[in-house]
């Protein structure tokens, strides 16, 4: 069985047994939150042992080349010694410039963009609340428009970050957030492409930020936002984004509502069908798919199942560990 070290100290792992279950099983306080590789919350270094491939997917090539892993994803092979990256340069202090609601639901928080803060829209930060828990939160900004950072956070009842953030969050106040991470970003290129947005909730936050920064490009291939709630309250940003879609040709946004009748302007079913719906084929497209984990997961396999290429399709489920 390999043995974990850390901080000086031997953990032996179980079979089967990942290097963050092993940590915490023997009572190791370590930082995670996703437990799915995704959020790169628990990222750590190896200074000896190699870790698996699978837990250095998604992560930087300049940090991969330094041992960089995520605990969270690597059933160790071999005895490894781990340990906490070396924070400098990858946390930033910010201040918090102002916090306004979209909906009953979620707000907007911005924050200061710290100098040196290289991101792309649609990638995701991690947030510090008060209490040292860490949740990540994608970016609705766009850097050569934006001078600010952008995240929408939907309010989970009793959720330790997101209640945190609408209850005790003031403008003016300081907070700590990690370097952007992610791949569901545009890229310039192929710019006649078509574009596929499908976002529920909050998963709007990134899909608004890949759509203004592919416009910003120059991307002039058509670019379709399909946004979807049970009922139209739980929708936000809708005049902005009808503005949007009037002042740019290639940009079209589908509001859809899958409870009762919605209003004119808006389609009816939950949006990952009613996209479907709008384009069987996808061959040649560039997918983008946001939010909730079940709907993503299943997109993810219907956009490819309908002809666009895995390579193609980029997808940020919102796990939490608690409802993952
Ligand atoms: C890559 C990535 C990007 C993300 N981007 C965003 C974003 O832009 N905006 C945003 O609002 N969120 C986003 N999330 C989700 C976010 O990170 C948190 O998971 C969410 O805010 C809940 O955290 P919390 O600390 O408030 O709640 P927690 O303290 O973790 O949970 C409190 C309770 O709420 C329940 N709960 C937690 N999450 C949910 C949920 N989604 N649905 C139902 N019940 C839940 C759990 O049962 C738990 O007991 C993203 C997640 C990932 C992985």
């Amino acid at each position: 069985m390999p043995t974990i070290v850390f901080e000086g100290q031997d953990y032996q792992c179980e079979p089967g047994e990942s290097v963050l279950d092993c940590l915490t099983r023997q009572g190791v306080s370590v930082n995670y939150s996703c437990k799915a590789g995704v959020c790169q919350s628990c990222m750590m270094v190896a200074t000896e042992g190699e870790p698996t491939p699978a837990s250095q997917v998604g992560i930087k090539e300049t940090l991969k080349a330094q041992g960089h892993f995520l605990i969270c994803s690597c059933v160790p092979e071999t005895d490894m010694q781990v340990a906490v990256p070396d924070r400098a340069g990858s946390s930033f202090d910010t201040t918090v410039l102002s916090l306004h609601k979209l909906n009953a639901d979620v707000v907007r928080l911005r924050l200061m963009r710290p100098d040196n803060y290289d991101y792309l829209p649609g990638q995701f930060l991690g947030l510090v609340n008060d209490t040292g828990v860490t949740r990540s939160y994608s970016l609705a900004s766009v850097p050569g428009l934006d001078d600010f950072l952008e995240l929408q956070i939907r309010h989970v009842p009793g959720g330790q970050v997101s209640g945190w953030v609408v209850e005790k969050l003031q403008a003016g106040d300081t907070v700590t957030i990690s370097q952007a991470a992610g791949q569901c970003s545009y890229l310039p290129g192929r710019e006649a492409q078509s574009l596929l947005l499908v976002g529920t909730g909050t998963g709007l936050a990134p899909l608004v930020g890949v759509a203004r920064d592919a416009l910003q490009q120059g991307h002039n291939g058509p670019i379709h936002l399909y946004h979807g709630s049970s009922t139209v309250e739980g929708l936000y940003l809708v005049p902005e984004l009808v503005a949007m879609d009037e002042a740019n040709a290639a940009f079209h946004y589908h509001p859809c509502v899958s409870q009762g009748t919605p209003p004119q302007g808006m389609q009816s079913g939950r949006a990952a069908d009613v996209a479907l719906e709008d384009f069987a084929r996808l061959s040649g497209w560039r997918v983008f798919l946001c939010g909730r984990e079940d709907m993503v997961r299943t997109l993810q396999k219907k956009t490819f199942l309908a002809g666009a290429s895995m390579t193609d399709i980029f997808a940020d489920p919102f796990v939490n560990l608690a409802v993952a």
